[in-house]
């Protein structure tokens, strides 16, 4: 690894466990995947071992279509270490269609409340950083 050419220190690099392999595999593959329970049928999301709405061990991966709503969001003026180059940003909820909802950051739209309604359609875009690919949102069907 090398060092940024900037000052300061490096945005943190999710690490993949043998439980989220298969989210960043995905990320890598430019798809979207979660979780599906096929005990009660239901999504979930983060990536985990056992459904947490019935218990049972059998989930399998399947790919989102990539599209979102905007669910929740913050617009960060103090830079996390490694973001000071980034600031302002927006921290967001986004709710994709399966239900679950995901924590990401969004891009390629102003860090401006009036550009930001809740349920705000977005669809997702993938930002390499050092060895994963990292989802995040920006908004569906707007020239920019
Ligand atoms: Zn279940």
């Amino acid at each position: 690894m090398t060092a940024p050419a900037q000052a300061g220190p490096a945005k943190p690099e999710p690490v993949p466990t043998p439980e989220t392999r298969p989210f960043w595999e995905g990320c890598a593959a430019g798809e979207l995947r979660i979780q599906r329970c096929t005990s009660c049928d239901r999504y979930v999301f983060y990536p985990r071992p056992l459904c947490p709405h019935c218990g049972a061990g059998d989930l399998e991966w399947v790919t989102s279509d990539g599209t979102a709503t905007l669910h929740s969001y913050v617009i960060s003026h103090r830079p996390a270490p490694g973001f000071a180059g980034d600031v302002p940003y927006v921290i967001a909820v986004v709710e994709l269609p399966e239900g679950v909802r995901m924590m990401t950051n969004l891009v390629n739209v102003d860090p401006d409340p009036d550009r930001l309604p809740l349920d705000l359609p977005l669809r997702v875009v993938f930002q390499q950083r050092g060895a994963v690919s990292l989802p995040l949102f920006e908004p569906a069907g707007e020239a920019r």
